[in-house]
């Protein structure tokens, strides 16, 4: 599905890469978790992957296999859920926000209400349609900002750090709709330092630091705790 070849990137006039010949592959259907400390290069190597980072230099390949009928391409493939999520709401309500990306993507008018629905009741928002996005808690507007990628059929997700800025009953049930989307055949990589909540739902670690992948186990990397 994805498959990263010595990635290495340098933010403009930084000395120090922030990333430094990455390599990994994520299988379909595999939920990897990106682990280290904060500042190892774990949110760079997500915008990467998405093709955010415009300025800066960059060396080395990205390679991402999917169905062709599932995104225009590939980068289109890719959803990226940012760690403070509710900034990259751009509409009032729900239905609106769902319909946003898909809108832009040209999708048939026909289509996108399935699209609301199906990407709604991915998250457990069904019933939010008409909400205002304002008088939404935080949990549950992290939930719509992923609803608004799912909207866009993705076939992989990046989320970077979930649940930092969410409650324990709002990161439970995150944590609870992660895992039904793994369930549903989402390819999953996460960046994450507290990787208690989320034990149940990672196969695989790959453990950063300084910009290096430094080890990648099924376990939790065990001298990296907090
Ligand atoms: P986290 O550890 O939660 O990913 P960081 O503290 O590394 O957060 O970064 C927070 C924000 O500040 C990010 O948007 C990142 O791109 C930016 N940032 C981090 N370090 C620098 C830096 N040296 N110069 C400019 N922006 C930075
Ligand atoms: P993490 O997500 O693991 O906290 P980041 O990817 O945010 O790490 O940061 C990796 C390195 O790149 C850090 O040294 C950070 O200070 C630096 N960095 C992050 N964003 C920027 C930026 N916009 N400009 C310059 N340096 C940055």
């Amino acid at each position: 599905m994805l498959q990263v070849n010595d990635l290495s990137y340098n933010y403009p006039d930084e000395h120090t890469p922030a990333l430094a010949g990455v390599s990994f592959s994520v299988r379909a259907g595999e939920c990897v978790c990106v682990t280290g400390h904060s500042g190892c290069g774990k949110s760079t190597l997500l915008l990467t992957i998405k093709a955010l980072l415009h300025d800066g230099s960059l060396t080395g390949g990205i390679q991402i296999d999917m169905p062709g009928d599932l995104a225009t391409s590939h980068r289109d493939g890719i959803g990226i859920v940012f760690q403070n999520a509710e900034t990259q709401i751009l509409c009032a309500t729900v239905a609106e926000e769902v319909a946003f990306g898909p809108e832009n993507l040209c999708v048939p008018a026909e289509q996108i209400g399935g699209r609301i629905e199906r990407s709604l009741a991915a998250v457990q928002l069904t019933g939010f349609e008409q909400r205002n996005v304002e008088r939404m808690s935080a949990g549950q507007k992290h939930r719509l900002a992923i609803a608004s990628v799912l909207s866009m059929n993705p076939c992989l997700l990046l989320l970077d750090e979930p649940t930092s800025q969410l409650d324990g009953a709002s990161k439970a049930e995150l944590v609870q709709v992660l895992g039904e989307l793994k369930r549903s055949g989402y390819t999953l990589l996460i960046a994450e330092h507290n990787l208690e909540p989320f034990a149940e739902l990672i196969d695989r670690y790959l453990l950063m630091e300084k910009g290096k992948i430094i080890r990648e186990s099924r376990q939790v990397p065990v001298d990296f705790t907090k």
